[in-house]
C-alpha cells in the first residue's frame, strides 16, 4: 500500500467515525476519540507526516507530504489525528530549522511528540496583518533577556497551547524586513494574557480549533528563548509560510475531493420526482464537471509547486505559491458551496455531512496566509516587472 492508500484507510477506520461528534460539538467525546486515533496513528507510521524519521515523523518529500495531506483534508480532524495540524507544524517546522539545540530540546521534542500545542502569534488587532513588517509588539533589551509588550488576535489554538511563537519589533528604526524578531513565549509567563477566544463563524472556538486575543504586557523572555538571529523575524516568517501554503492548498484540495464526493452521491441519490435523479439536471452535471476538472487542475498546480520549492526554494518559487493559494481557496470554496446547494436544507445541517462546517470555517481561507489581494498583487506585480 502507498503511504496515501494507508492514511486513507486510517482516515476512514478512525477518524471519519468521530465527526459525528465532532459536528454535534460534543467535546470530551471527540478529544477521547482523536486521542485514540492519534495512538493508532503513532503505532501505524502516519505520525507527524511533516517531520523528518529523526523526530518521529514519516520522512516524506514535500510532493510527498502533498499528498498524504490531500487524504487527512477529508476531514476536519484528519491532520489533529496525525499531529500536522495548524499552527503546530508549521512551528515544529520552524523550530526544526532555526531553533537551537536546547530550544528544540524543550519546545520542538514534545510538540512533535503530541505531548504539548503550540500557537503563533502576529497578526495584531490594530495593524494591518497583510503588511507583517508593522506591528507594534515591541522587544526592548533587559540584562539577559528581553521585555516583551503588546497585543495579538488570531492566535490560533492559543486556548490549552503550552507556548506561542510570537513576532515582536526589536529594532523600529531598521529597515522594515529586519525590524522584527521571534520569540518562544511560555502561556504561563507571568504577563501572557489569553484574553478571550474570538467568536469566529460560529465555529467552535475551544482547544486546537479557538482563535484567541493575547496580551503581553512587560513579559520577561531570556535571550535563549529568541528564536533566530535578532532581525530574522520577517525572514523566518516567510520561510514557514512558503511549504505552509502547500499544507493549506493540498488540505483544501482534500475538502474538495470530499465535497465532491458528497455532491456526486447526492445527485445520484436525492430524486426530484419518481426515477429523476437530481443527476439528471444539466446544472448539477456542470457543477459537477467543473469541480472535478477544476479539484485535478488544482492538485496538478500545487504538487507542481511543491516540487519547484523542493528544486529552487520557496523565495524563488513565490509567484507559484502565491498563484496556488489564490486559485485553491477559490476551487475549494466553490465545490463546498455547490455540494451544500445541492444537499438542499440538509446542506445547512451541522449533522450528515462536514459541509455545512466547511462553508463556515474555511471562508478564512482566503483571508489568512495572505489576503487574495496581496496574492493578486503578488503574481501581477511579478509578471509586470514591477519593482
Ligand atoms: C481563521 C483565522 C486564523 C488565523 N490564524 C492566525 C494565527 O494563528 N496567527 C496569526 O498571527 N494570525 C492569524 N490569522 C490572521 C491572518 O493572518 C490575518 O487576518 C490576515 O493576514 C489579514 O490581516 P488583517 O485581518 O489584519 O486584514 P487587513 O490586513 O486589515 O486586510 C483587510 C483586507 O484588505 C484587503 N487588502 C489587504 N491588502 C491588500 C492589498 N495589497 N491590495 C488590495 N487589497 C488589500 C483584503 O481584502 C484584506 O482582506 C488568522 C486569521 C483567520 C481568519
Amino acid at each position: 500500500m502507498t503511504d496515501p492508500e494507508r492514511m486513507r484507510a486510517f482516515l476512514e477506520a478512525h477518524v471519519l467515525p468521530l465527526e459525528p461528534a465532532f459536528l454535534a460539538d460534543r467535546h470530551d467525546e471527540v478529544d477521547a476519540g482523536v486521542g485514540r486515533a492519534r495512538e493508532v496513528a503513532r503505532a501505524s507510521g502516519l505520525w507527524c507526516p511533516h517531520l523528518p524519521a529523526s523526530l518521529g515523523g514519516m520522512g516524506l518529500s514535500l510532493v510527498a507530504l502533498g499528498e498524504v495531506g490531500a487524504v487527512l483534508g477529508r476531514s476536519p480532524l484528519g491532520h489533529l489525528a496525525c499531529n500536522c495540524n495548524a499552527p503546530d507544524a508549521g512551528n515544529m517546522e520552524l523550530l526544526h530549522r532555526a531553533g537551537t539545540p536546547d530550544q528544540q530540546e524543550r519546545w520542538l521534542h514534545p510538540l512533535a511528540q503530541g505531548l504539548v500545542r503550540s500557537c503563533f502569534g502576529m497578526t495584531e488587532p490594530e495593524h494591518p496583518g497583510s503588511n507583517p513588517v508593522w506591528m507594534s509588539t515591541r522587544a526592548e533589551r533587559d540584562g539577559d533577556g528581553w521585555r516583551v509588550t503588546g497585543h495579538k488576535w488570531f492566535t490560533t489554538g492559543a486556548d490549552g497551547a503550552s507556548f506561542c511563537v510570537v513576532m515582536a519589533v526589536t529594532d523600529p528604526d531598521g529597515p522594515p524586513h529586519a525590524r522584527a524578531t521571534m520569540f518562544v513565549v511560555p502561556t504561563d509567563a507571568p504577563g501572557f494574557t489569553k484574553v478571550r477566544d474570538l467568536p469566529v463563524m460560529g465555529a467552535p472556538s475551544r482547544g486546537p480549533a479557538s482563535h484567541a486575543e493575547v496580551r503581553l504586557d512587560d513579559v520577561w523572555v531570556p535571550d535563549a528563548d529568541r528564536l533566530g538571529p535578532v532581525g530574522a523575524g520577517f525572514r523566518l516568517a516567510q520561510e514557514r509560510l512558503g511549504p505552509g501554503r502547500i499544507h493549506h492548498c493540498m488540505r483544501w484540495i482534500g475538502i474538495a475531493e470530499r465535497a465532491l464526493d458528497l455532491l456526486v452521491a447526492r445527485a445520484r441519490q436525492r430524486e426530484l420526482a419518481p426515477g429523476a435523479p437530481l443527476g439528471n439536471k444539466q446544472l448539477v452535471q456542470s457543477w459537477i464537471a467543473t469541480s472535478y476538472a477544476r479539484i485535478r487542475a488544482a492538485r496538478l498546480l500545487v504538487l507542481d509547486t511543491a516540487a519547484r520549492i523542493e528544486q529552487v526554494g520557496a523565495r524563488a518559487a513565490r509567484v507559484d505559491v502565491a498563484a496556488i493559494k489564490l486559485h485553491t481557496a477559490q476551487v475549494m470554496l466553490d465545490v463546498v458551496d455547490h455540494a451544500l446547494q445541492a444537499h438542499g436544507g440538509a446542506g445547512m445541517l451541522d449533522e450528515g455531512t462536514p459541509l455545512a462546517w466547511w462553508y463556515r470555517h474555511e471562508r478564512a481561507a482566503r483571508i489568512y496566509d495572505g489576503a487574495d489581494e496581496v496574492h493578486v498583487e503578488t503574481i501581477a506585480r511579478a509578471l509586470l516587472g514591477a519593482p
